[in-house]
């Protein structure tokens, strides 16, 4: 049996031939260790970098590429394309035999939902025919081809969807997502400058911090590692860190209550508020009217004649227009933040929200709205208060180093 590795290379890893010879260097301890590794890359660089995706896209225009949408994913498919070649010539240079490839021609078979395309299947002959002859494929992250031959995109973060699920088909050892930071931290190192390290951590706790909004690894890439049971490393291409692993355990003998914490920006409170409640009908049609139109809403409190919920604040426009259509009254809070304490051993344990209210009232920090399940408490606080309420919350739950 192939011990097989999959190691993704964010756009930071690939941006400079300094960062990209640090990346050879992983691939090559990889090989000496006895694996047989699976190279995913991202494009190079991040927005303003001359071959970062965004860059790609301002050469037309978001106008033209929202109306084309299969001229937009063939074009947002070149970031990667051109990182795979640069890094197999990086490769090269070692006298390592790789092979660059564009998603399609690396098995991932998806539906035609450009911009956001849904991986049907992963076909893994080619991949492992390169593997026998010894040779190091190096798959262009973020793609795949619908089953007619078009080119489709997965969606912001799929690099780490299509390490996931290259993993998962070929049942590697684990996938290993290297970035620009150590691992998975307590709260983002640029707003929280004493962050620590989270050396364990569970699917369930990181797919919290990747769905609330901490972009260092894809919810999805998260749920499909979960699923085949592959162990997920985070780790930093610059430094010989240990990273965080992720496994169904987490870190089960940490006595902090309190994993981490994580927010999601621009987002509104609405308070709807309706003249008649009869029968419970018209918060119901509320809520169908905006589910028809594509507007999704968190952090919803019921009450007899209001209903308070959150939006994205770039959806705003739309519910504006449907409320003024329907007739119905509103009062809203735009630019706020929505701010994600994480710990799955918070369940049972008494007193955490009322030390995170706590916390932020002697913070001088209003709270808008607040919501828990088993591993998460949420707070909504106005969008200026956001890096202090972190802060603050990291600080009353002593998570900095
Ligand atoms: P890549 O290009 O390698 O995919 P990303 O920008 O997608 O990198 O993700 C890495 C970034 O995620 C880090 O630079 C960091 O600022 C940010 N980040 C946000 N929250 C966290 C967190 N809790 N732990 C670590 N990084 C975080
Ligand atoms: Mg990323």
């Amino acid at each position: 049996m192939m011990k097989i590795l999959v190691q993704k290379f964010g756009g930071t890893s690939v941006s400079d031939e300094k960062r990209r010879k640090l990346v050879v260097k992983k691939i090559i301890k990889a090989k000496k260790e006895g694996y047989y590794p699976v190279v995913v890359v991202s494009a190079m660089g991040r927005k303003g970098q001359p071959y970062a995706t965004d860059t790609l896209r301002s050469l037309v225009g978001d106008e033209f590429l929202g109306q084309n949408i299969l001229a937009s994913d063939l074009l947002m498919s070149c970031g990667e394309l051109i990182s795979t070649v640069v890094m197999s010539k990086e490769l090269y240079k070692s006298k390592i035999n790789a092979v660059p490839l564009m998603g399609g021609q690396a098995g991932i078979v998806t539906d035609k939902e450009f911009n956001n395309a849904s991986v049907i299947r992963v076909e893994t002959n080619k991949i492992l025919d390169l593997l026998k002859e010894d040779k190091v494929p190096i798959v262009a992250g973020f793609q795949g081809q619908s089953e007619d031959g078009f080119i489709t995109t997965l969606g912001r973060g799929g690099s780490d969807v299509t390490a996931a699920l290259l993993g998962a088909a070929l049942n590697a050892k684990s996938v290993e997502i290297y970035t620009d930071v150590d691992g998975i931290m307590t709260a983002d190192p640029r707003i929280v400058s004493d962050a620590s390290l989270i050396e364990e951590i569970s699917y369930n706790e990181v797919f919290q911090f990747a769905d609330q909004g901490a972009k260092v690894i894809h919810p999805r890439a998260v749920e499909i590692a979960m699923k085949s049971n592959i162990p997920l490393v985070i780790k930093n291409t610059l430094t010989d860190c240990d990273g965080t692993t992720i496994s169904s355990v987490g870190n089960s003998n940490s006595k902090n209550v309190i994993t981490g914490i994580t927010h999601m920006s621009d987002r509104m409170q609405v308070n709807v508020q309706l003249k008649d409640n009869s029968e419970n009908k018209s918060y119901r049609r509320l809520f169908n009217i905006l589910a028809d139109n594509f507007i999704s809403i968190d952090l919803i409190n019921v009450f007899p004649t209001e209903k308070i919920f959150t939006i994205d604040d770039k959806d705003f426009d739309k519910f504006e227009a449907l409320m003024k259509e329907k007739d119905l009254k509103y009062s809203y809070v735009k630019g706020c933040s929505k701010i994600a304490i994480i710990g799955s051993r918070m369940r049972g344990i008494p007193g955490v929200m009322a030390k995170i209210l706590n916390a932020l009232s002697r913070g001088d920090i209003e709270v808008l709205q607040t919501a828990d399940s088993h591993t998460t408490i949420w707070c909504l606080v106005p969008g200026e208060d956001t890096k202090k309420a972190i802060k603050v919350l990291h600080d009353e739950f002593e998570l900095g180093v």
